[in-house]
């Protein structure tokens, strides 16, 4: 039977809840238990699919082609066998969408339908469907308490658990315990007043998380404790973490949270086995050497919209031992004149997904810089549409050579939409989820994976065009790769180069901290070779504002 563990916020957002769970997830994962994860959004979009990466971040994509919030992305990273799917992510839209449906079609058998029962019932049966059979399931509300939007949320978390049972879910409120410079001490009460308006509703949380950015005096310990109403060892400090977010989980097994967790759900508290996650901290702490790669897009004012490149970049320096540093390069503002200035110097770039026309063609001449400077490249999604739209204009001679997505009459519509399923007209629909990719057997891809068929997620609508392939094949670039199941170009690579990767799919959403995705690994492992013999590093500089830094 699975166990509930609930994860709430208060006093303000951004506290970091999604790396909380995550951390969670992986320290039940060590006790040798099964654990899923889910993430509640309040909002009333029915999914991030269509939201602005400005406003939300990344749309993480999981394997059955569900369009999900970033934090399910953490989730997926920080556990080794979580794998998520539709039901790991419910947004107040996706409840209501559902209850509307069964409105019309009379399933309420002409009840008046209202938020208690039916939008809490809704809510509960989400909260089970995600749990699937794990042992734990680890379930996240978005946003933070006193929220008006959150309100259906906590209300079906209070019953769910009255139903299920105390021994069997609980309750874990992150909270913010700021530090006043001018009175110098750590304020506990924005903590005392989230608790307080959580107990309003009927929840009482059972463990609370407190993040600071100094230690917790026992004084501050023993109020918490006090007002909060939870024993004292279930007030957990959550400082920053120094280098990398992957060392929150050590922070917080240091204080046993584990240990509380598995008490308070009544399961034996096995053996905790982290030696795959201690040699990554080994690797993350001491880095042998560093690089930068640029990541060249339209949306890189806000970190998190490239998330997981960003981590999967990171990985492949865990694997190389090597600190990534990442110089985001806005792709609107590169041209043939600016290339030299913005992209002078790094030893990498990736070119990432991306929808719109706006900045395309800065990332065109980034493809072209990459390929004539022989600077290791790594093109994802809309990345790889552009590296073939270089390929064609610049090497092929085909000048108009474009996607139909940023012009619709070219003469050249290298990358197009496809014909859908049904084969009949042209799609339009997006392909979404995994699907299968067969490599060629002298592919760049296939040594790097060292498999001859992978899976990997999409999220697109356009493709490569199958009537320019024979031509550019002729014309020098390499396909590395190809769906078997419908015969689309997955993987473009140029031979002539020290690393040319154009994927169609999201390779970013499978690499983990402990298995770096093999695409990742070898384009920093390239990195490192273009620069030369790396530099033994004494210290490690950060170059990225605090907030980031934290990210790396
Ligand atoms: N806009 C392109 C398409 O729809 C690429 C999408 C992406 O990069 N995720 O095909």
């Amino acid at each position: 039977m699975t166990k509930y563990i609930f994860v709430t916020g208060g006093v303000l957002s951004s506290l970091g809840k999604g790396l909380t769970s995550a951390s969670i997830g992986l320290l039940l994962e060590g006790h040798g238990y099964s654990v899923q994860h889910q993430k509640l959004d309040p909002y009333l979009n029915v999914d991030p699919g269509t939201m602005s990466p400005f406003q939300h971040g990344e749309v993480y994509v999981t394997e059955d082609g569900a369009e999900t919030d970033l934090d399910l992305g953490h989730y997926e990273r920080f556990t080794e066998n979580a794998v998520l799917s539709k039901d790991s992510n419910y947004t107040s839209g996706k409840i209501y969408a559902s209850i509307i449906a069964k409105e019309r079609r009379g399933d309420y058998l002409g009840r008046t339908v209202q938020v208690i029962p039916h939008v809490t019932d809704e809510i509960k049966q989400a909260i089970r469907r995600g749990a699937g059979d794990a042992d734990f399931l680890i379930c996240e509300l978005g946003g933070t308490v006193g929220d008006i939007e959150g309100l259906p949320f906590l209300e079906a978390i209070r019953q769910f658990v009255v139903d299920e049972g105390r021994d069997n879910a609980m309750v874990a409120h992150l909270t913010y315990v700021p530090y006043l410079h001018t009175s110098e001490e750590l304020k506990t009460k924005p903590s005392q007043h989230s608790v307080m308006k959580l107990r309003e509703i009927g929840i009482l949380p059972d463990v609370l998380i407190c993040r600071t950015e100094r230690p917790l005096p026992e004084e501050a310990r023993a109020k918490l404790s006090l007002f909060c109403n939870v024993p004292r060892d279930h007030v957990i400090e959550e400082q920053d973490v120094p280098t990398s977010i992957y060392e929150l989980p050590q922070m917080l097994v240091e204080q046993g949270l584990d240990r509380v967790i598995l008490e308070r759900l009544r399961k034996p508290i096995n053996e905790l086995v982290l030696d795959r996650y201690h040699a990554l901290l080994e690797r993350i702490r001491n880095p042998k050497a560093q690089v930068e790669i640029a990541l060249v897009g339209k949306y890189i004012e806000l970190g998190d919209a490239y998330k997981s490149v960003n981590e999967a970049l990171y990985h492949g320096g865990f694997d190389a031992e090597a600190k990534v540093r990442i110089r985001r390069v806005s792709s609107e503002k590169l041209n043939a004149d600016t290339a030299e200035e913005m992209l002078g110097g790094v030893h990498g770039i990736v070119v990432p997904g991306g929808f719109g026309k706006r900045g395309i063609e800065g990332k065109i001449e980034t493809v072209r810089w990459a390929r004539e400077k022989a600077v290791p490249f790594l093109g994802l999604c809309l990345g790889m549409q552009c590296a073939v739209i270089e390929y064609a204009r610049n090497v092929m001679g085909w000048d108009a050579a474009n996607s139909t997505e940023f012009d619709q009459d070219t003469q050249y519509p290298v990358i197009d939409l496809m014909p859908d399923q049904a084969g009949l007209e042209k799609g339009g629909t997006m392909r979404l989820g995994a699907y299968r990719c067969a490599l060629r057997a002298d592919s760049r891809a296939r040594a790097a994976y060292g498999d001859e068929m992978v899976s990997e997620r999409h999220r697109h609508r356009y493709e490569f065009n199958n009537e320019f392939r024979d031509r550019l094949v002729e014309g020098g670039l390499k396909i590395g790769g190809t769906n078997p199941e419908r015969d689309l170009v997955e993987i473009v690579e140029i031979a002539d180069h020290p690393f040319f990767v154009g994927v169609q799919f999201h390779p970013e959403f499978k690499s983990k901290p402990t298995r770096p995705h093999p695409l990742f690994r070898e384009l920093v492992a390239a990195a490192l070779a273009h620069q030369g013999t790396p530099p033994i590093m004494v210290d490690v500089p950060t170059d990225e504002p605090a907030d980031k830094a934290a990210d790396a």
